[in-house]
């Protein structure tokens, strides 16, 4: 089920998924402007948030408009979500991410642009000579992470807190926005959606999609089918924008996202044809004017880490931080295990294959040597069974001793 216009083709769906009640995502499509916001907080908070943010750009985004228009568009939707929060207190503390492609006003030589705008973990992704890639930059904790160097993307599709978001609108008036302007390529495709699903499908997976299928309406349909089949933990929105008008020149190479985060880069001359590098508006540091004593906990915004979208106001994201590097560290070091060094049973204390840069380390020693276990115990050390307790790996240990006692000592 796609439409179209001169100049695009478009499809959008939005899934509750196999999990939620409700759907909190919200997603829009008109021939100069496609938007995807996944919204959070608890009660209805999220599922108005996000569609006061998807109706506020659609009221105020209503033409062509220019990369300004659109970052205005944003402005005047983050303002009414915290309009709309502070004038009813169920909705209080709700935010939603938001993501959009917009059609800007033609350059100078007539050429077709786009706008994208991000804000939050939703993503954009661009499909085009066969390569899937992805544009926006999440704004969530276990990107810093990655960013840091303190995850793998691998590790960080799966980690518990990956919900936890760092930029939302509905938070402050001076909400960051990360915004590229870039020339229209005929072909390319432009894929919006919410973390629903990338947290089941992965670019692997969907970057095949992109290849099997012709229509951006069956895309968006196996999108959502392979989120489901997955278990679709979450609420998965899929809203793909091919240009079907435009340059016919190469596509030019997004740099990487890391370097996208440098502010002033829009100061860079604009060259025609390239597209230019990511910029923030605003000072990050204006977020943090909120201060501690209004973080995401105090204002209700975390509502159950593991399903539902958490927000954290930048301003206390080191504070996350450490705070996960503690529970994390002490998830690794609050821990024991029975193995082998060399040859030698011993008692180690951490996780069999360690946390983050968390080693387990050897913490007694027994005077047990491989050769003295039997085929079976060995395996079982082998298999590093683990304790809570070193005084219980000890006892285990003991009780090693005496199960090969019993077993005939095949050893002498
Ligand atoms: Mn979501």
């Amino acid at each position: 089920m796609s439409a179209s216009s001169e100049l695009f083709t478009w499809a959008v769906r939005s899934d509750v998924g196999r999990v939620r009640e409700i759907n909190q995502d919200s997603a829009s499509a008109a021939p100069h402007l496609f938007v995807v916001a996944d919204g959070m907080g608890g009660h209805r908070g999220g599922e108005v948030a996000s569609a006061v943010a998807v109706e506020a750009m659609a009221r105020n985004v209503v033409d062509v408009t220019t990369i300004d228009g659109l970052i205005d568009g944003v402005r005047q939707a983050n303002a009414e979500v915290i309009e709309r929060a502070a004038a009813d207190p169920d909705l209080a503390g709700m935010g939603t991410t938001l993501c959009v492609v917009g059609l800007l006003e033609a350059d100078w030589r007539g050429g077709t642009r786009l706008g994208l705008v991000n804000v939050g973990d939703s993503r954009i992704y661009r499909f085009a000579d066969d390569q899937l890639e992805q544009l926006s930059d999440d704004h969530s904790l276990v990107a810093s992470l990655v960013r840091e160097g303190h995850l793998t993307a691998e590790e960080a599709a799966r980690h518990p807190q990956r919900n936890v978001v760092t930029r939302a609108l509905g938070i402050t008036d001076d909400v960051e926005i990360d915004y590229w302007e870039l020339p229209a390529r005929r072909g390319e495709q432009f894929l919006l959606c919410s973390d629903g699903l990338v947290d089941e499908v992965n670019d692997n997976q969907i970057a095949a999609a992109f290849r099997r299928l012709v229509d951006p309406g069956e895309v968006v349909d196996e999108l959502v089918r392979l989120a489901n089949e997955a278990g679709a933990r979450d609420n998965v929105t899929v809203l793909i924008v091919r240009v079907d008008a435009g340059g016919d020149g190469p596509i030019e190479q997004v740099p990487p996202a890391s370097t996208h985060a440098a502010t002033g880069a829009a100061e860079r001359p604009a060259d025609p044809g390239v597209i230019e590098p990511l910029d923030t508006r605003d000072d990050p540091a204006a977020v943090e004017r909120d201060g501690p004593g209004d973080t995401a906990a105090s204002r209700g915004r975390i509502v159950g880490l593991l399903t539902a979208k958490v927000l954290v106001p930048v301003g206390v994201v080191v504070a996350i931080l450490l705070g996960a590097i503690a529970l994390i560290g002490s998830y690794a070091r609050n821990n024991y295990f029975v193995g082998f060094d060399q040859d030698q049973v011993v008692v180690y204390q951490g996780r069999p294959d360690g946390v983050l840069w968390f080693d387990p380390t050897i913490e007694d020693q027994s005077a047990l040597l491989r050769d003295d276990l039997t085929p079976a115990l060995e395996l079982e050390v082998e298999a590093n069974p683990e304790f809570d307790d070193i005084d219980v790996a000890n006892g285990y240990i003991d009780q090693l001793a005496v199960r090969l006692a019993e077993a005939g000592d095949p050893a002498e």
